[in-house]
C-alpha cells in the first residue's frame, strides 16, 4: 500500500520532492500540501491532484496523511517537527532540523518522551555514492587513520534571503553532518576565518568563509564556504590519511576536447549534483517508515550538527576558537 505523504513547503526543494515522490520512487504518493505562498501551493495541488491546506499543522493533523515532509523555510522546521511528533507521525525534515540547538534539544526530548523515533533529517549526502565510497575506503583501513580533511562547498550565487550566518547554519551544516558520519566522531573545537570578501557578495554578506573544525580524536578539517563563487555548484572533499589520500569523485560527466580545450560540465545547483542521493534518501525513508523505523540521520544527528553550527557562529562572531561540548547521547539513538 502507498504511504500517504503531506508536504509542507512547496518552494524549490518542496516541489522537487513532490515530483520525486510522484514520479521517481515507489510505494508512496503525495496526498496533501501547504505553503505560505498560497498561489504557488494551490497550483501544485492542482497539478498533482492533491489537497491544499492553509497551514502546515492542518497537513500534519489530516487523517489521510501517514507521514510528513517538511521543506519550508528553516525557522519553521522546529514547530512542524514538534507537531509531527505530537501527532505520532513519521517526518522527514529538510536540514537544518532547527535554527538553534535549544530548539533541537526540545525536539530530541519530545521524541524521547514519546518513546519512538519518528524524525529523519534531510542530510542527503549520506546517501551519495561518492561519500559512501569515501566512508567504505576509510573503514577498510586502506589509507590508515584519517588525519586531515580539506573540503570545499561553493554555490554560484546565494538565495535572496541568504545571510553570513546561513553560510554555516544552512549550507556548511551539510559538511558538519557528513564529516561527523564519515569519521564516526564528534567535534571538539570550531574556528571561523574571514578572508577578504568578494566584491560580488552583496548586502554585507561575508563571503567566502573558512571553517576550521577539530574532531575529538584530533583530526583537523578545513571547509571553504563560498556561496557567490559565480562559476557553479562545486563540492569537494579530500581525506588525508597516514598512508594515502582519497578524494570525493566529481559526478560522472562527458569529457570534451574541443576548440583547443579539455573540459567537462560543472553543475549549477544542488538538485542536479545530488539527484541520486535525494532519490535514494526518499526511497529508503519510505521503505523504513513502512517498517516503522527511521532509516537515516536522526533527530540526534540534527541536534549534533546544530550544536556544531552554533559553535561556528559564536567562533565567527568572537573571532576565537570555541570549544564544542556534546551532550551524552541516549541509547535510544543507538550510540
Ligand atoms: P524556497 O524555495 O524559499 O521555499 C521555501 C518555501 O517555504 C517558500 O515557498 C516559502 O514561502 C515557504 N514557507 C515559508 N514559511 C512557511 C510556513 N510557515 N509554512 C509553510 N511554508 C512556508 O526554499 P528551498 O530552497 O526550497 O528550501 C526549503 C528548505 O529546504 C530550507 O530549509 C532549506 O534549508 C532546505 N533545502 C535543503 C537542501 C538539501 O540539499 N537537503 C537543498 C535546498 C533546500 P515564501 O516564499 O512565501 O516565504
Amino acid at each position: 500500500m502507498n504511504l500517504r505523504i503531506g508536504v509542507i513547503g512547496t518552494g524549490a526543494i518542496g516541489e522537487d520532492h513532490i515530483r520525486r515522490i510522484t514520479n521517481v520512487i515507489t510505494g508512496a504518493r503525495v496526498v496533501a500540501l501547504s505553503d505560505l505562498n498560497v498561489n504557488r501551493a494551490k497550483n501544485l495541488a492542482k497539478k498533482y491532484d492533491v489537497k491544499f491546506y492553509v497551514t502546515g499543522e492542518e497537513v500534519i493533523e489530516a487523517a489521510e496523511v501517514d507521514a510528513v515532509v517538511i521543506a519550508s523555510w528553516d525557522p519553521t522546521h522546529a514547530q512542524y517537527v514538534a507537531a509531527s511528533i505530537k501527532a505520532g507521525k513519521f517526518v522527514l525534515c529538510e536540514k537544518p532540523l532547527a535554527t538553534s540547538k535549544e530548539d533541537c534539544k526540545r525536539i530530541v526530548e519530545a521524541e524521547l518522551a514519546g518513546g519512538k523515533q519518528l524524525v529523519q533529517v534531510g542530510f542527503m549526502r549520506r546517501f551519495d555514492s561518492g561519500y559512501r565510497q569515501l566512508k567504505a575506503c576509510i573503514e577498510s583501513g586502506e589509507i590508515g587513520n584519517p588525519l586531515m580533511l580539506h573540503c570545499v562547498h561553493r554555490n554560484p550565487t546565494p538565495g535572496p534571503k541568504h545571510t553570513t550566518e546561513m553560510s554555516i547554519k544552512n549550507s556548511v551544516i551539510h559538511e558538519i553532518d557528513v564529516l561527523r558520519w564519515l569519521l564516526g566522531e564528534d567535534f571538539k573545537t570550531a574556528q571561523v576565518l574571514l578572508p577578504k570578501s568578494s566584491s560580488l557578495a552583496e548586502n554585507g554578506l561575508r563571503d567566502p568563509q573558512i571553517v576550521l573544525l577539530e574532531t575529538q580524536s584530533g583530526v583537523r578539517i578545513d571547509i571553504e564556504s563560498f556561496v557567490s563563487c559565480q562559476y557553479g555548484y562545486d563540492v569537494q572533499c579530500e581525506v588525508v590519511g597516514e598512508t594515502g589520500t582519497i578524494r570525493l569523485p566529481d559526478p560522472a560527466a562527458v569529457v570534451m576536447r574541443s576548440h583547443g580545450k579539455l573540459s567537462y560540465e560543472i553543475f549549477s545547483d544542488w538538485s542536479d549534483r545530488f539527484v541520486e542521493a535525494y532519490n535514494i534518501e526518499f526511497q529508503q525513508w519510505v521503505d523504513g517508515v513502512k517498517l516503522g523505523v527511521v532509516a537515516g540521520p536522526t533527530a540526534w544527528d540534527g541536534y549534533a550538527a546544530c550544536i556544531t553550527a552554533d559553535a561556528c557562529t559564536e567562533a565567527r562572531e568572537k573571532g576565537t576558537i570555541v570549544p564544542i561540548t556534546m551532550p551524552q547521547c541516549s541509547a535510544f539513538y543507538g550510540r
